[in-house]
């Protein structure tokens, strides 16, 4: 049974048929799945698990009956949604999982990540990182009223949108000297992660040793999952 990964999902009430693709994924292929795992910015927003948003409740109840059918689900946090916490985890039955991880898949040892972490050439991004990654931020954020927390999250993705928008594609994505220092402290050979948006399979050496780079797809127009097992990686469309 293949290991099933997706990242990027990005759920947004504004397009519900990536909520109905998910949710049909998860009541579908995913059930026969060795695991899954959702490797960051499942959802667009994520202002806390206090959050009463109906779509969220459609799409933690469909993640429980995935965990309580038997499969393994993992949950990794990406840029938008890093406040995913233990209440998510519990109502859902996932687990989050540090950002990077190493784990042992069919025999290779493989480092999973949201990806962000490797774009270092954006040193403004990499700057709003480590401050709303503080548990300091993250506890004041929290004890606002959930209103003021949805406001500042929409006016943090129009912030984030125009960032996008006058930064050089390039720099917005991985660097290859990161993404070399993180195979090299790890001794994996493969390393999965989304964040970039470029879905791709990059075949490259370390110090001699054949390994891969797997980038997941995004949701924006298609659904898609990635299938590992012991014959490799290869890429699932899913219905729409
Ligand atoms: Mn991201």
């Amino acid at each position: 049974m293949p290991t099933l990964f997706a990242s990027d999902l990005h759920l947004d009430s504004e397009s519900p048929w990536a909520i109905d693709a998910f949710i049909a994924f998860l009541q579908g292929p995913a059930r026969s799945a060795e695991a899954l795992y959702l490797l960051g910015d499942l959802f667009e927003v994520w202002v806390g698990d206090d959050d009463d948003n109906i779509d969220h409740a459609r799409t933690c109840a469909a993640l429980r009956g995935l965990t309580a059918s038997g499969v393994p689900t993992y949950v990794i946090h990406g840029n938008r949604d890093f406040l995913l916490g233990e209440s998510f985890a519990a109502r859902t039955g996932v687990k989050l999982l540090p950002d990077p991880v190493l784990v042992d898949l069919y025999g290779v040892p493989t480092l999973l990540s949201h990806g962000d972490v490797f774009c270092t050439e954006d040193p403004a991004y990499q700057q709003l990182r480590s401050i709303v990654r503080q548990t300091s931020w993250q506890e004041r954020f929290l004890a606002l009223p959930l209103d003021s927390r949805r406001l500042l999250a929409n006016a943090a993705r129009a912030g984030s949108k125009a960032h996008t928008q006058r930064t050089i594609p390039t720099i917005m994505d991985v660097n290859p000297e990161a993404v070399l220092r993180a195979f090299r402290a790890t001794g994996a050979r493969r390393l999965i992660h989304g964040h970039t948006h470029r879905p791709a399979i990059h075949p490259c050496v370390v110090d001699g040793v054949s390994s891969e780079r797997v980038v997941l797809a995004p949701w924006y127009e298609a659904a898609s999952c990635v299938a590992v097992d012991a014959s490799g990686v290869r890429e699932i469309p899913l219905p729409r």
